[in-house]
């Protein structure tokens, strides 16, 4: 059985081909039209696999852009399809915390990977990857880098929590001479304790996984350890774990 998962997300559109128990990923910028990231996706996919349009027989879509794309077989939330990767990858773990371009989520997952409960913030830029892709460009980095560079031994305090006041307040900072590092780990704290916030509303429990693109970044790993008190795993495949929970539902459905 060939099944596709997709998640389209504000900044990158990802997807899994799965093939009698073998896989394939793909990614791609979702730039300004989520169909044409998700057709990209499907082609990158097919190419991949060496596998036939045709040949597939079930596509699921999530993500923010899942509903402008009319190629799918259905559309699941993200919530679902973020459980669904997680358990599949980490069957022990019952909090995700997914930080993504334009939201950040807390997700409780029972035994079986079923959600339990969740808390989403998608109302603000602070505590999410756009928060950070913002700051990155204030101080001349890509968001790639931002990880590396931190240095929390010069930890500075970011306090505004409005992304607008936030970028006032690293040119400030910078032009009192405070290190880049030290700001860096300063913004990462600021995530941190944003999302750990949300999650502690909602509960934690152990063990806790981080996923979405936010996720690669180790600074931030380590900035939510530090505030929630616990070890975080974070998958290796941290940006496709929606893509992989939407592939397995189609496989798991379909079966
Ligand atoms: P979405 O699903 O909304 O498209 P993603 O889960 O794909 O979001 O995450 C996108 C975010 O991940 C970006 O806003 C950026 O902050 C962060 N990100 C992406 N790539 C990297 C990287 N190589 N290093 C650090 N952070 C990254």
């Amino acid at each position: 059985m060939i099944v596709i998962g997709i998640d389209i997300g504000s900044v990158a559109a990802k997807g899994y081909i799965i093939s009698s128990g073998r896989h394939h990923r793909a990614m791609v910028p979702t730039g300004w039209s989520p169909r044409e990231a998700g057709q990209a996706i499907i082609d990158q996919l097919l190419d991949a696999s060496g596998l036939e349009r045709d040949q597939v027989e079930r596509i699921y879509v999530t993500g923010y852009g899942r509903v402008a794309f009319e190629h799918a077989d259905k559309t699941v939330t993200e919530i679902k399809c973020h459980a669904r990767g997680v358990a599949e990858l980490y069957p022990e773990v019952r909090t995700i915390i997914d930080i993504g371009g334009q939201d950040s989520k807390v997700i409780s997952i029972g035994e079986k990977g079923q959600v339990l409960d969740f808390a989403m913030n998608d109302k603000c830029a602070a505590g999410t990857g756009r928060f950070l892709q913002v700051m990155a460009t204030v101080l001349g980095l890509d968001v790639s880098e931002l990880g590396d560079d931190e240095d929390p031994s010069q930890m500075q305090t970011i306090s505004s929590m409005c992304t607008v006041f936030a970028e006032s307040e690293i040119i400030g900072a910078l032009a009192r001479g405070n290190s880049k590092g030290g700001i860096i780990a300063g913004l990462h704290q600021s995530v941190g304790k944003r999302v750990a916030a949300m999650a502690r509303r909602m509960g934690i429990k152990e063990q806790v996984a981080f996923t979405g693109g936010v996720a690669i970044n180790p600074g931030v790993k380590r900035a939510l350890e530090e505030e929630i008190g616990t070890k975080i795993i974070v998958p290796e495949a941290c940006q496709y774990t929606g893509a992989l929970g939407a592939a397995l539902l189609a496989y798991e459905t379909h079966r």
